[in-house]
């Protein structure tokens, strides 16, 4: 089967690393102009001419990222099995109608509202009480497109730095620590849950994974499996959904969700029986789902920014690398580092270890410490 891959970048490149081994071929369709993937057939079309050549070489058409046109998977729809659907694609781009869904399956959100002006920003931010926060309500991904507002009359200045004539404006949830829910849904409806992870962020950008998530009780797992199901059930989704959710007091939160494999499922490499890759592939392909249990405990350490002592890294005998071809620029997600450990404590101290040869990660910090390891 010629799976056709929307997006040519490093998850791109994971599905296809997945895909080979079930005899899958690959067709890369690239409207960046910069396609990193680099292990398959790449279109690069940034000018949006080469759809048909590219529909002409693929049997079923998947995504890897979701800020494609809707209209685009729309027209691929047309002649394609296009797995997961364009209506997920384009709930999943706008928050609120995301917001809305969630509301509606019953999906615990952070209080919100629209504001499509300063003044309405600023009234927003009176009704649900500061702190807020504002995003862009299209176009928004790792934190880009966005504002805490700590008073209303921070409103002008969050309206202008944004910039965006929409927004959806959030009240800010005291979380304990922020968890991610990734399942999968097969053409004949079955579904597969991963044990939920806690993903730790540094300036916007996810550091760490670690899953299953330390401390978790199985009654949160079982909450967020509910949820998830609600949304791949409504959406008659197939392949991979993550749903990315707040820990509080008082339960779950939903933040948002991402049509497609999801950098806090990397661990699912050597840490699940199953990756997520591969489960993405065997459901968009129509094949049965493999196992998603944990083979331990798992730490995902993201390389972000610069490559850091890959030879070091190479020499830790429990260090899985995976690196993404790309170039060094800040911010940017050059690779990630797997550890897999029999305990947290072990975990813990495996990770730091690595993080010593990536110059770019902050220091190794979650959930995990001392007393709390076992
Ligand atoms: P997002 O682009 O919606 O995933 O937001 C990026 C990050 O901002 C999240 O990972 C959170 O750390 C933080 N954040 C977003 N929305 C809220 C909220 N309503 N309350 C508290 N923190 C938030």
């Amino acid at each position: 089967m010629r799976i056709g891959v929307l997006g040519a970048g490093q998850l791109g490149r994971m599905l296809a690393l997945a895909g080979y081994p079930l005899a899958k071929s690959f067709v890369f369709y690239d409207m960046s102009g910069n396609p990193s993937a680099e292990i398959g057939k790449t279109i690069s079309d940034p000018e949006g001419t080469q759809l048909n050549d590219f529909l002409s070489q693929v049997d079923r058409v998947t995504y890897e990222f979701e800020h494609l046109p809707v209209e685009v998977a729309e027209k691929l729809a047309q002649e394609k099995t296009v797995h997961p659907s364009p209506r997920a694609l384009q709930v999943c781009q706008n928050r609120e109608a995301e917001k809305t869904l969630f509301g509606e399956l019953g999906i615990p959100t952070p209080q919100w509202q629209i504001a499509d002006s300063a003044e309405s920003l600023k009234a927003a931010a009176e009704k649900l009480g500061c702190p807020v926060v504002a995003k862009s309500n299209t176009e928004g991904y790792d934190g880009k497109g966005q504002a805490v507002l700590k008073t209303p009359e921070e409103a002008e200045a969050a309206w202008a730095s944004i910039g965006h004539p929409r927004l959806m404006v959030e009240k800010f949830v005291e979380f304990s620590r922020e968890v991610s829910m990734i399942a999968v849904r097969a053409e004949d409806g079955q579904l597969a849950f991963y044990p939920m992870a806690e993903n730790i962020h540094h300036e916007g950008i996810l550091r760490y994974s670690i899953a299953p998530a330390p401390k978790l009780s199985p009654h949160i797992q079982q909450e967020a499996e509910r949820y998830i199901k609600s949304l791949l059930n409504e959406l008659e989704y197939v392949g991979v959904l993550t749903l990315e959710l707040f820990e509080t007091a008082h339960g779950l939160v939903a933040n948002e969700m991402a049509p497609r494999v999801h950098n806090s499922g990397h661990w699912t490499l050597e840490g699940a029986m199953t990756s997520q890759f591969e489960n993405h592939i065997r459901a968009i392909s129509g094949h049965p789902l493999g196992s998603t249990e944990a083979r331990g405990l798992s730490c995902m350490i993201n390389i972000i920014g610069e490559h850091g002592d890959v030879e070091r890294l190479l020499e830790l005998p429990y260090a899985h690398m995976h690196l993404y071809n790309k170039g060094e620029r800040a911010g940017r997600k050059l690779g990630h580092v797997n550890v897999l450990a029999d305990s947290y404590a072990e975990l813990a101290w495996r990770a730091s270890n690595c993080v010593q040869f990536l110059p770019g990660s902050p220091e190794f910090s979650s959930s995990l410490n001392e007393n709390d390891t076992q």
